[in-house]
């Protein structure tokens, strides 16, 4: 250990003075916690004095002497990773479990980080792509607007330049032209939904395909909204349905008639 580092130098004093306290208790790691998100956010290491962001608390059982069995005599300690590492060593049972749930405070503290980032810097590209992921279903963009919000990983600027290049192609990603799209698929929507239920009403006089439309329609149903669009085969598709059950719902309303007329009581 060299000493023009100051932190060996301290450590130098740090080991003399919990030397006896080392060996006197059996450590263990406690819990490990980011200082930001305490109340107190003001924490020292009890070993080297540093101020600490990232907080391992340990503790240790008197152990007593003779019998090597730990006392009800406990210490408890807020300690820094490094200071566990030259205290108490790096094969102490607790260090690389520490080093193990610190690594996680630093992943989640750079995810808030870039979160909090990106909410402001990003905030107009926010609230475009939320209108165009809730038109769309667009997946590139989605996956953008996620890692915007949430933060879990880099925006790259090559990410960046992409939804960029987006918001400028008006003939696929404008908003209002979009819009008005999404109100036309809510149309072709209602407009199949009604035709289903016509053949579910078709069953009663079922002539042997109803399954079979109805499964075709109910696929199309599905594609038109996953994709946003119908294509003039389904749309000629399900003309020729709703024709074909709009004279099988007359047939069925005069074979009704009928055996209305039949259970009449003539008296
Ligand atoms: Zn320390």
């Amino acid at each position: 250990m060299t000493q023009s580092n100051g932190k060996s130098q301290l450590s130098k004093r740090w080991r003399a003075d919990i030397k006896d306290t080392i060996n006197e208790y059996n450590f263990k790691l406690e819990a490990t916690f980011d200082s930001i998100l305490t109340s107190n956010a003001r924490h020292k290491c009890e070993f080297c004095g540093q101020p600490l962001r990232y907080v391992a608390n340990i503790i240790g059982h008197l152990l007593n002497k003779t019998t090597g069995s730990a006392l009800p005599n406990n210490q408890f300690y807020k300690i820094g990773l490094d200071c566990l590492g030259l205290v108490l060593g790096t094969s102490w049972t607790g260090y690389n479990e520490a080093q193990r749930q610190i690594k996680v405070l630093k992943t989640e503290a750079a995810i808030r980080a870039r979160k909090e980032k990106y909410s402001e810097r990003y905030s107009k590209m926010i609230l475009w792509l939320k209108d165009v992921v809730e038109l769309t279903n667009n997946s590139f963009l989605s996956g953008m607007l996620k890692i915007l919000t949430t933060g879990n990983t880099v925006f790259s600027s090559k990410m960046e330049d992409a939804v960029k290049k987006c918001a400028r192609n008006k003939d696929k990603f404008d908003v209002t032209t979009l819009r008005k799209h999404r109100l036309r698929v809510q149309d072709i929507l209602a407009n199949i939904q009604g035709l289903i239920e016509m053949i579910k009403e078709g069953d009663v006089i079922s002539e042997g395909d109803t399954n079979n439309t109805l499964i075709f329609v109910e696929s199309v149903y599905k594609w038109v909204q996953d994709k946003n669009y119908i294509t003039e085969k389904q749309s000629a598709g399900l003309k020729k349905v709703r024709s074909r059950y709009v004279v099988k719902r007359e047939k069925w309303a005069s074979i009704n008639r009928e055996y209305k007329k039949r259970c009449e009581i003539p008296y």
